[in-house]
């Protein structure tokens, strides 16, 4: 039921009334939307603040700026037009008189607040021209108990009014099983004050003595319990996925003892690489290599800044795996970046004599069926495609390790499909999953206990620095001047535009746009378009062109984030950098800066109808241009978001911690990091338990 946003809570009584059954189901929807299925859930929806109800103040003691609840007569009430229709109601408390003001209002409104009628009213006071003035305060008829706790204000969704989740959380907290899971050992360690019951209890409803700001930056003792048991919960579930995968087993891929003439297509492949491993590569190969060798499923992350060599690695692994006599199967976000890897290892492998199958969804049947077949009857030793490799079809002869690129790109269900897919006679392949986008290392030692991570800190030698410059929309004739000078120098120009996103009216300059005004900006050049919508063919050919360097200035979405490789473009202009966010900047840049030529990134802002940029969107341009150091964006953008979105966003859309801060909480941390495989050991009931509360059916999502 859409209220009206002038006062949820008190022009609308019924709404705090126990449903009618013909609402419960819209509300229960409502609540699924917020992941509220189950009572513990519903007990572990916190207040995002709380609204101090319990006092009335005097208007005269009130300062400007300051949210107070007031009692007062209406002594005037009027609906004006200038400068737009509102209402306009005075009201005086007999210390003072203020102006309370309606942009949006309804007739039922306009009763409540009729002269000479008390009421209770609560808002932030401002300084008004004439007298000071509240806008939108909420309001109902004055008397009534002063409530004896903080009113809590929930996260919610539209249609889900503040009324009924103040009923529906505490009919939860009573519901919910709250008994300890927590064993004795672990409670002694925590010096906790609190149960988690209590906890909730008074997280919910906490009495107005208590400092506000304890609750706020959480460092309240209810508020450290929680944060523990979310911790708990989370390292529980990542050490149980790690010692049922140390049950599983994989087949060791050890090298063949006699090599042929030619020797291993590990050491051919090696050999005629044009370059020389970096010491980094060397060290991350030599992790993989004895993973690989165990008899156990690899489950490691490679990670890499842009641009520092991955690729290679994983073909090293590959054929490690193929000169065990297994098959691999290599999996890519896109089907550009897809193609860009079979093109790759095609030229590496092929004049070895291996088979290398290529699926993707856009492909002919024909073309599908001969690739299946390739991969079932094992002649094909190789797998590379996008999505398509985890369909029901793909049916492979002896698959024994796969690869993720791009990882975080993929979502959970997808990893999970792969991972259950491929699983054969009780034997699990091994995993390497590769990412650009680094999560700083502390947090990934002590958060995924689950993964193992090989880190490539090195770029190979010879890059030229990326010079990155954050421009203003206006001066975009000065920008177009620069790619006519790369230009003419032989060199190629990147231009990426926001997403296409037609359904909304959003005032993108959209690509199309773009593509045609740098056409006609620059004559004599071919500025190719690339974007999500279109075929798959068309996309292609429009790359071929850019690879052969036909295409001098390619417009394009972000569509090239991920993986392209044209070494000889030099200049990368991003338009309306301010709506990206900072690892995906850098991810942009990373597509330039790959050849010997000196390379820039020139990120167009645009300040919208605002004076200036706001706050988060300049520390990310300001972090772009100080630095080209992958980490060091990742430690940037931990700060400017905070982990939990961090690592939610990595992990498509589902925030792993709602309640604990990894940068802050490491005690806690580190409480329950030594606690869960005491607990998984002793007391494997109360684990269950635990996860169970705290993770629900999200349990395997963590273990993706
Ligand atoms: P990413 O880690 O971003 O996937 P790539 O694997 O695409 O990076 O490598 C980027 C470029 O660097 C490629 O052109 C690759 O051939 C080249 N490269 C990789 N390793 C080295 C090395 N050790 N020395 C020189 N060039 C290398
Ligand atoms: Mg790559």
């Amino acid at each position: 039921m859409p209220l009206p946003a002038a006062s949820s809570r008190t022009s609308s009584p019924t709404a705090a009334a126990a449903p009618k059954p013909a609402e419960k189901t819209h509300a229960q929807k409502l609540l699924d939307k917020l992941g509220l299925r189950r009572d513990i859930d519903l007990a572990l929806h916190l207040p995002l603040r709380y609204e101090d109800e319990t006092r009335i103040t005097l208007l005269a003691d009130a300062r400007d700026g300051e949210t107070v609840q007031i009692e007062a007569e209406v002594t005037h009430s009027e609906v004006s037009f200038k400068p737009r229709r509102q209402l306009r109601v005075t009201v005086n408390d007999g210390s003072d008189s203020c102006v309370l003001r309606f942009i949006n209002f309804y007739p039922a409104h306009q009763k409540t607040l009729s002269v000479g009628a008390r009421v209770r009213v609560r808002g932030e006071l401002r300084g008004g021209f004439v007298s000071r003035e509240m806008v939108h305060p909420s309001f109902k008829l004055a008397g009534g108990e002063l409530p004896a706790s903080l009113t809590p204000v929930y996260p919610t969704v539209a249609g889900l009014p503040q009324a009924y989740l103040r009923k529906a959380v505490p009919s939860g907290v009573a519901r919910a099983d709250l008994s300890e899971t927590v064993p004795a050992e672990g409670l002694a360690q925590l010096r906790a004050l609190f149960s988690l019951r209590e906890s909730l209890r008074f997280l919910h409803q906490p009495t107005p003595d208590v400092a506000l700001a304890a609750l706020e930056d959480r460092s309240h003792p209810a508020w450290q319990r929680l944060k523990a048991e979310e911790l708990l919960a989370q390292q529980l579930s990542q050490l149980e996925a790690r010692r049922i995968r140390g049950a599983m087993r994989a087949p060791p891929l050890t090298p063949p003892v006699k090599s042929r003439n030619q020797g291993t297509l590990y050491e051919q492949l090696q050999a005629q690489l044009p370059f020389q491993l970096t010491a980094a590569q060397q060290r991350v190969g030599h992790e993989i290599d004895a993973d690989l060798q165990k008899n156990v499923p690899m489950h490691r992350l490679l990670q890499g800044d842009v641009g520092s060599g991955k690729t290679v690695v994983a073909a090293l692994a590959a054929a490690r795996c193929m000169d065990a006599g297994w098959q691999c199967a290599l999996m890519a976000p896109t089907e550009i970046l897809a193609e860009q890897h079979f093109r790759k290892l095609l030229s590496w492998l092929e004049p070895m004599g291996i088979q290398t199958a290529w699926l993707t969804g856009s492909q002919k049947a024909k073309e599908r069926r001969e690739a299946l077949a390739l991969i079932a009857s094992g002649e094909a030793g190789l797998v590379v495609g996008t999505h398509a490799v985890i369909q029901d079809k793909v049916v492979f002869k002896n698959l024994a390790l796969t690869i993720i690129d791009e990882q975080h790109r993929f979502g959970v269900a997808q990893r999970l499909a792969l991972r259950s897919k491929m699983t054969a006679d009780g034997q699990e392949p091994h995993l390497l999953m590769m990412t650009a986008t680094p999560i700083p290392r502390t947090l990934a030692m002590s958060y995924y206990a689950d993964l193992d991570v090989s880190t490539i800190d090195e770029l190979p030698p010879g890059r030229t620095p990326i010079v990155t410059k954050v421009i203003s929309d206006s001066r975009r004739d000065e920008v177009v001047e620069r790619i006519r000078g790369q230009l003419a120098e032989g060199r190629q120009v990147y231009w990426v535009c926001p997403l296409i996103e037609e359904s909304e009216a959003v005032d993108l300059t959209n690509a199309t746009e773009t593509h045609e005004s740098l056409s006609a900006a620059l004559p004599g050049t071919q500025v190719g378009l690339l974007h999500s919508r279109m075929p798959v063919a068309e996309k292609k050919a429009v790359m071929v062109l850019f690879n052969a360097g036909q295409i001098g200035v390619l417009v394009s979405t972000t569509v090239i984030e991920v993986g392209v490789d044209v070494p000889n473009a030099s200049l990368m202009v991003i338009e309306h950098a301010e709506r990206f966010g900072l690892s995906q900047l850098h991810q942009l840049r990373g597509r330039v800066g790959r050849g010997a030529a000196a390379s820039a990134c020139v990120l167009l802002y645009s300040t919208g109808d605002g004076p200036r940029l706001g706050e988060t969107a300049r520390a990310r341009l300001k972090a772009m241009a100080e630095t080209q150091d992958g980490f060091e964006i990742a430690r940037r953008d931990l700060e400017i978001r905070g982990p939990g979105e961090f690592l939610g966003a990595r992990q498509s859309g589902a925030p792993l911690l709602r309640f604990a801060d990894l940068a802050t909480d490491t005690e806690l941390l580190a409480w329950a990091r030594a606690l869960a495989p005491l607990m998984l050991d002793r007391h494997a009931d109360l684990a269950q338990r635990h996860i169970l509360r705290w993770l629900g059916g999200k349990a395997d999502y963590l273990k993706a």
